[in-house]
């Protein structure tokens, strides 16, 4: 399986430090508001690549963790006069209810930031030891200075990331670049005893700690979007390597922007579609179909326009699939040769999906029902690799119209087959222009009229 590798920047065959058991680490989200759809894109691409690895590996451990202590939380708490553990508890579970929808598995493990505060406080002890971090003004702050690779995944050299932090800097710190470990907390704030007071971690420390607590001193595979390479996964990377004197990762990964009218999608531009109302009236499938239309790596553009020709694509492999349904699929079925390649080359998702979109016209296109369900037994085992076409045919197409009556739907459609048969296609248009005003869409095949909803 070939990945590509942010450190080395370029695609690399991936070998884990243990063949029986990889590791992996994915950054996950700050919880004190909704995620948007843009914060879903890693969700999907990293279950995707659990699902890949699962197949070909004894076993697996996938982290993504959950910050809950974050200077953006005590604001949200501050302005809402909500308690911050009311605030976390709400948007972890909206958390887990989107990535369940986007047909995510669950990671193995969910850390929290705040279960793993020794952790963190002996890791910085660590980095003070080693003269790698100082304590300043209640502070304690990771000397860049003080480590010849700062810079190395980012590529970014010290001289330009001084230049670039000069403003604003804290009279406490050594250099412009150094970063935070520690910061004292006030009454009104979250705090633990630690040996510099009272006070909190930054928010690359808990990474760091988290990580090494369940995954060990050196992980397999971390993943977030692209921009965590820096300051994120940059600091987390050198705090790491000078804590414990070992290479921290040996994959990097990182997603490519969602981006709306070519702008990343973000809180602070105010662009975001949170996954939470996009649910109200997309399929949570739709949506991971979307997210895995374009290369990971590559920008997606979200638009109105996106989600229609997607859910085109998705409703035409499940009216396929519906096709298929006077076959049983054959037993045991694998996931097709060439989509597993396509997947095993830096997940390679447009490929795949252009590969099933082939088995699902081979399988149109023939006749012999042992053939038929070979390739529905393929297309199947294919799809499931995906996370996708896992819902009952007949269900989806009519889905989406819980308003709708069906009983008059069947008595609407059994009029106008009456009105075809006496042959007065004038009633048997008008029936069908009705139907399509409500949204339903018949299809007279060889196994009688059937239907969907397409709004
Ligand atoms: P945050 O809550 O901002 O830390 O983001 C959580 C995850 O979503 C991180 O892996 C980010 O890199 C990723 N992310 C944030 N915005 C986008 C975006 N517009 N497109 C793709 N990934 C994003
Ligand atoms: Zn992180």
């Amino acid at each position: 399986m070939k990945l590509y590798n942010t450190l080395t920047r370029q695609k690399e065959e991936f070998v884990p430090l243990d063949p029986n058991q990889v590791t992996m680490y994915v950054c996950g989200p700050t919880v004190y508001n909704y995620a948007h759809i843009g914060n879903a894109r890693p969700v999907v691409v990293f279950d995707l690549l659990f699902r890949l690895l699962r197949r070909r590996f004894p076993s697996v451990i996938y982290a993504r963790n959950i910050t809950d202590v974050d200077d953006k939380i005590i604001e949200a708490s501050q302005q809402s006069g909500e308690p911050i553990d009311t605030i976390t508890e709400r948007y972890i579970q909206a958390y887990d209810e989107d990535t369940e929808a986007l047909g995510a598995l669950p990671p193995d493990l969910k850390p929290r930031a705040t279960d793993h505060m020794q952790a963190m406080i002996e890791m910085i002890q660590v980095l003070i030891d080693k003269g790698n971090a100082y304590e300043a003004d209640g502070h304690v702050l990771f000397d860049v200075t003080a480590h010849p690779d700062y810079g190395q995944l980012s590529r970014r050299t010290l001289k330009e990331m001084l230049a670039g932090a000069r403003i604003d800097v804290a009279p406490y710190k050594r250099n412009a670049g150094d970063f935070v470990l520690w910061k004292p907390s006030d009454e009104n704030q979250p705090g633990w005893d630690s040996p510099w007071g009272v006070g909190r971690p930054g928010w690359h420390i808990e990474c760091s700690a988290m990580a090494a607590a369940h995954l060990g001193k050196t992980i397999d595979i971390h993943g977030g979007g692209i921009d965590l390479v820096f300051p994120h996964h940059e600091n987390e990377m050198a705090q790491s390597q000078c804590a414990h004197g070992q290479p921290f990762v040996r994959y990097w990964m990182h997603n490519g922007f969602l981006t709306m009218d070519k702008d990343k999608m973000s809180k602070s531009l105010g662009n975001t579609l949170t996954i939470h109302e996009l649910r109200e009236s997309i399929p949570g499938e739709l949506l991971r179909l979307v997210l895995m239309s374009a290369h990971y790596r590559q920008p997606l553009d979200w638009s109105d326009h996106t989600v229609a020709q997607q859910k085109e694509r998705l409703d035409r492999m499940y009216r396929s699939l519906r096709d298929l349904e006077d076959v049983e699929a054959m037993a045991d079925s694998e996931p097709a040769p060439e989509l597993m390649a396509a997947l095993e080359d830096d997940l390679n998702t447009p490929q795949a999906l252009s590969v099933l979109a082939s088995l699902i016209n081979q399988a149109n296109a023939a006749s012999d029902d042992a053939e038929r369900a070979r390739l529905k037994g393929t297309i199947l085992a294919s799809a499931e690799m995906l996370g996708l076409l896992q819902a009952d045919p007949e269900q989806w197409l009519q889905g989406g119209a819980p308003e709708l009556d069906t009983d008059e739907i069947d008595q609407l459609i059994e009029q106008r087959n009456q009105a075809r048969k006496d042959r007065d296609f004038a009633t048997a248009d008008r029936i069908r222009d009705q139907l399509a005003a409500m949204g339903v869409i018949i299809e007279d095949g060889a196994g009688g009229t059937r239907w969907r909803f397409d709004r």
